[in-house]
């Protein structure tokens, strides 16, 4: 039995990084020894284990996932005057990538039970400047890729996978990350695969790209102190990588305990007051966060604090009502699935380490509310 003084927070870091500090240890040892800090070995062998986790030609490693978005599009010849559709219910830095280029973030609605970009929404948003689509696996669930890719291929548009939440997951029984021209990945610690650090990875089978982001990451350079185009310092860091390179034998195993976490709550709550994200048949998702709504949220939020549960809000405001976007001058009302998630969701605790006993404890309270 639970007593009060076991905080269940939304993510805790602290149980995964105790088992595996030895060995994490050990690698950093390796990394110090060869004074391998930024790029180099260790980030290779990490991009080659990388890209054979996903299926993909190419993997290349940079220095956070909001990096590897703003590169993506830039590989693909993004920049002023195009615009990139992206859905408004996503972490900022899906808007921040395309905005770095110069480009301009056009947003979409979602569906209103899978919380995906809604493919039927994003017709109405294409023009003449349209360039590529941004879809996102957000919480850890593929979107749906068949038909987003349909209409990029209608429309010649790129498509590029925000996938930072979504480490593992599959559609259709296909590992997710190679399905679009290219792929964006985070490694921020609290993602599913987090470095011991800030880390972000891009995968594609497009050799083209994958050169080309070798130069853009490392000051537009392929060979030292001769610079082809004005780059950036985007590299991946050799500590980094090596906590990569340990945590990604594990990562399937963690999928794998969140997956049975998840399988409780659907099962197990039975409160009609808690709506969850529906999980389509072609998803499997990996359950970066577990978002639900409730119509009263500070009611449920007040009530699970008392009962010493910690949820966390994944995200308050939607892209387009965010003040860094005023100048686009959208108003609420435009997307009304995305801010009635933005209003009502909270994500439940989710993270492998949590015990069977604290996710019983955790459902008995949402039942009993
Ligand atoms: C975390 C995240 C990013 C950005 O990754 P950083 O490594 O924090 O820069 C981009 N998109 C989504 C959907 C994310 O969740």
């Amino acid at each position: 039995m639970l007593t009060s003084e076991n905080k269940i927070p939304c993510l805790d870091l602290n149980k995964q990084h105790r088992e595996i500090k030895k060995e994490i240890f050990e690698a950093f040892e390796k990394v110090y020894d060869q004074t391998a800090f930024s790029g180099g070995h260790f980030v290779a062998e990490f991009e080659n284990h990388f890209a054979k986790f996903c299926n993909t030609q190419y993997a290349i490693g940079v220095n956070n996932g909001t990096s590897a978005l703003h590169l993506a599009l830039l590989a693909l010849g993004i920049g002023p005057g195009d615009e990139v559709i992206i859905p408004a219910d996503t972490f900022i830095a899906t808007a921040w990538g395309v905005s770095y280029t110069g480009a301009t973030p056009v947003f979409v609605d979602c569906t209103n039970d899978t919380w995906q970009i809604d493919p039927a929404r994003i017709k109405e948003k294409i023009t003449a400047k349209t360039k590529a689509i941004i879809g996102v696996h957000l919480y850890g669930q593929p979107f749906d890729i068949d038909a987003v890719k349909e209409i990029c291929s209608e429309h010649d548009l790129f498509l590029v996978e925000d996938a930072a939440q979504a480490q593992g997951a599959a559609y259709k029984g296909i590992v997710i990350g190679c399905f679009g021209e290219m792929a964006c990945f985070s490694f921020y610690p609290g993602k599913n695969l987090g470095a011991c650090g800030e880390a972000g990875g891009i995968t594609t089978n497009n050799e083209t790209y994958y050169k080309h982001l070798q130069s853009l990451r490392n000051h537009g350079s392929m060979v030292r102190y001769y610079h082809d185009e004005i780059g950036f310092n985007m590299r991946m860091g050799g500590l980094e990588a090596a906590s990569l390179s340990v945590k990604l034998k594990y990562l399937p195993e963690w999928n794998s305990k969140r997956r049975n976490i998840a399988n409780r709550y659907q099962q197990e709550i039975t409160n009609t007051k808690i709506t969850m994200q529906a999980q389509p048949g072609w998803a499997k998702s990996v359950y970066h966060l577990f978002v639900v709504t409730t119509e009263d949220r500070d009611k449920l939020i007040k009530y699970l604090n008392q009962n010493n549960i910690y949820p966390a809000l994944h995200y308050p405001v939607p892209c387009h009502l965010q003040k860094a976007y005023k100048d686009l001058n959208y108003k609420e009302g435009d997307f009304p699935n995305a801010e009635y998630l933005a209003q009502h969701c909270l994500s439940l605790p989710m993270y492998a380490e949590l015990t069977d006993d604290e996710v019983s404890f955790v459902i008995d309270c949402l039942n009993n509310y």
